[in-house]
């Protein structure tokens, strides 16, 4: 977790008592029917997917906000646009903890649905966390699976392999603090990269967990120009793949 400590230390300051985060902009987005986003800087991982790669690893391209200044600016968007749900994105929400928790508790107290997208690790490595979320009745955690076995996620991150279970026990932690899995939190996975052999275990290893996790939402390669740079330098061919503007309707 020494990597967690460097990116939380680049990404996350304290100002008077309160935890602030780089963030790198805010929009609106298509996705979820339409949702309000902050994109935020930092992350323990390295996919080689990542369609955030530029901003994700460089600090030098943000400005810090506290959770109230990024409540103001993404509830200002999901105003204007008339959406009903946010998100952050970009990279990982999860490593400024106290400053995703104040976020989403800001969202909790106007009613509007909060979705947490996150890779899962620091929620099942931290046992806390996932009581922390379980207080609050908008929100919606998506672990999104990175790959679908220990060795593809080495392949696909750059991490250790064993961080790969995290993401399992982030599952668990969830269930334990007494959220309910495909009401308050869910799977998506990617496997753009992932043998069918793979994903047939990896459904059999959720389904002992628990059959609601089972309705995972998959995840493809979204072909951005950068992200095809990306893997053509490393010489990787996504099997499963989309380009941005024809994704199916029912994967946004
Ligand atoms: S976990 Fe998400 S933000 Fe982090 S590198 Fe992977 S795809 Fe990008």
């Amino acid at each position: 977790m020494r990597k967690f400590e460097i990116v939380k230390n680049l990404v996350t300051r304290e100002r008077e008592g309160v935890e602030e985060r780089l963030y790198y902009r805010f929009r609106g987005d298509r996705w979820y029917g339409g949702i309000a986003t902050g994109d935020v800087i930092g992350c323990i991982l390295s996919c080689v997917f990542c369609w955030s790669w530029r901003f994700r690893d460089n600090p030098r391209l943000g400005a810090f906000y506290s959770p109230q200044q990024a409540f103001e600016k993404i509830y200002e968007i999901l105003r204007r646009k008339g959406f009903d749900k946010v998100r952050l994105s970009g990279g990982e929400p999860t490593i400024s903890k106290r400053h995703l928790i104040d976020l989403i508790k800001l969202f909790d107290e106007k009613n509007i649905t909060f979705i947490l997208e996150t890779n899962g690790i620091l929620i099942g490595y931290d046992e806390s966390f996932a009581r922390e979320l379980a207080k609050y009745n908008n929100l919606i955690v998506r672990i999104s699976f990175k790959g679908v076995s220990e060795e593809e996620f080495e392949r696909l991150t750059g991490a250790e392999r064993k961080f790969f279970n995290y993401q399992f026990k982030a599952l668990e932690n969830l269930m334990k603090s007494g959220m309910t899995p495909g009401r308050d939190f869910y799977v998506a996975a990617m496997i753009g990269f992932s043998r069918d052999e793979d994903i047939k275990i990896f459904l059999k290893k959720l389904n002992n967990l628990d059959p609601r996790l089972t309705d995972v939402d998959w995840e493809y390669v979204f072909l951005y120009p950068h992200v095809e740079y990306r893997l053509k330098s490393l010489g990787l061919k996504p099997l499963r793949a989309v380009k941005p503007y024809e994704v199916p309707r029912e994967m946004i």
